[in-house]
């Protein structure tokens, strides 16, 4: 391993969860980079953007709840991540913050890789950050959204904010819509036995897609397979964004496969 010593760090509240670290920590070190990247629990957004700058930290993934909060610190923040509200990258170039995101590229190439999105009318479950990614892509890929939440105000707020449609969580078992995307947590460790959807609504979708990776195989997905539908798990998203955020720090190709790896046997041991 060659070059100076470089420092990169998760912010969020918790983070004692994540697999994060393991697998990007996995990518440098398969990658030949002399770098650690550790987890950090925020309490004080200011402070903790400050030490980006005075440490330094080279780069730094944001999660909840600081994702929509962190860009008011940052120097620039890219066009698809001021669409979207939320930034969970930011890049330290030589003081420069700039922050981007990464879920709703991760999440655009994950369905891409199965089918095109483009054409395609899209229920997503949710209002949060997930959901508000997920509508940025397909509307960036020429999909149709349609936005379903429990609360009924966070649906309309999303779907105002990206001008499109949303209807109310009863109508999802009769929405015309070709694929359906989970981003809730329902179903999410240690609730494993909860699903979002009744399971007899999912045979109208073609595609069911989760957010969730842990576990690697949700409920939802479970239900959606045994009614013939496609199925996209929450870890392909995961990986992408860990590895779309190697390629903003180093400029490198990360080993995606490894990555997805590293994170399936944790999940599948600490299922034991
Ligand atoms: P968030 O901002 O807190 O939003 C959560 C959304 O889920 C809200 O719309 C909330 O509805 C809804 N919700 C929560 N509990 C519910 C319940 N019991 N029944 C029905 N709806 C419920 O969270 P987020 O950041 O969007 O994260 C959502 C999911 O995406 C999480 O599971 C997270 O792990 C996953 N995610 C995955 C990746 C990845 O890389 N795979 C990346 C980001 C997020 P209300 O508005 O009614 O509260």
């Amino acid at each position: 391993m060659q070059g100076t010593m470089r420092h990169f760090a998760l912010f969020g509240n918790p983070v004692g969860h994540s697999l994060s670290p393991l697998m990007i920590n996995a990518a440098f070190g398969a990658m030949g980079i002399r770098a650690g990247y550790e987890s950090h629990r925020v309490d004080n957004l200011e402070l903790a953007v400050r030490m980006i700058r005075e440490k330094p930290l080279d780069g730094v993934s944001v999660t909840l709840p600081l994702k929509g909060a962190v860009m008011a610190f940052l120097d620039e923040v890219d066009d698809d991540a001021r669409a979207i509200g939320a930034v969970n990258t930011v890049a330290n170039e030589r003081g420069w913050l700039r922050g981007s995101n990464t879920d709703w590229s991760a999440l655009s190439a994950a369905m891409q890789e199965q089918f095109p999105l483009g054409g395609r009318t899209i229920a997503v479950l949710g209002a949060g950050g997930a959901a508000r990614a997920a509508v940025h892509a397909i509307l960036r890929a020429g999909g149709t959204p349609i936005v379903f939440n429990r609360s009924r105000d966070r649906a309309e707020s999303l779907a105002r904010w990206f001008s499109c449609e949303t209807q109310p969580l009863a109508a999802l078992g009769t929405t015309e819509a070709d694929v359906l995307i989970n981003a809730t947590p329902v179903g999410m460790h240690p609730h494993t036995e909860q699903s979002p959807v009744d399971g007899r609504h999912l045979a109208r979708f073609e595609w069911v897609v989760e957010t969730i990776y842990n576990p690697l195989e949700t409920r939802l997905l479970r239900e959606a397979r045994a009614a013939g539908c496609g199925v996209v798990a929450g870890l392909a998203m995961f990986v992408r964004q860990g590895a779309e955020q190697i390629r903003t720090w180093t400029g490198l190709e990360p080993p995606v496969e490894l990555m997805t790896r590293v994170v399936q046997t944790t999940l599948a041991k600490n299922r034991r």
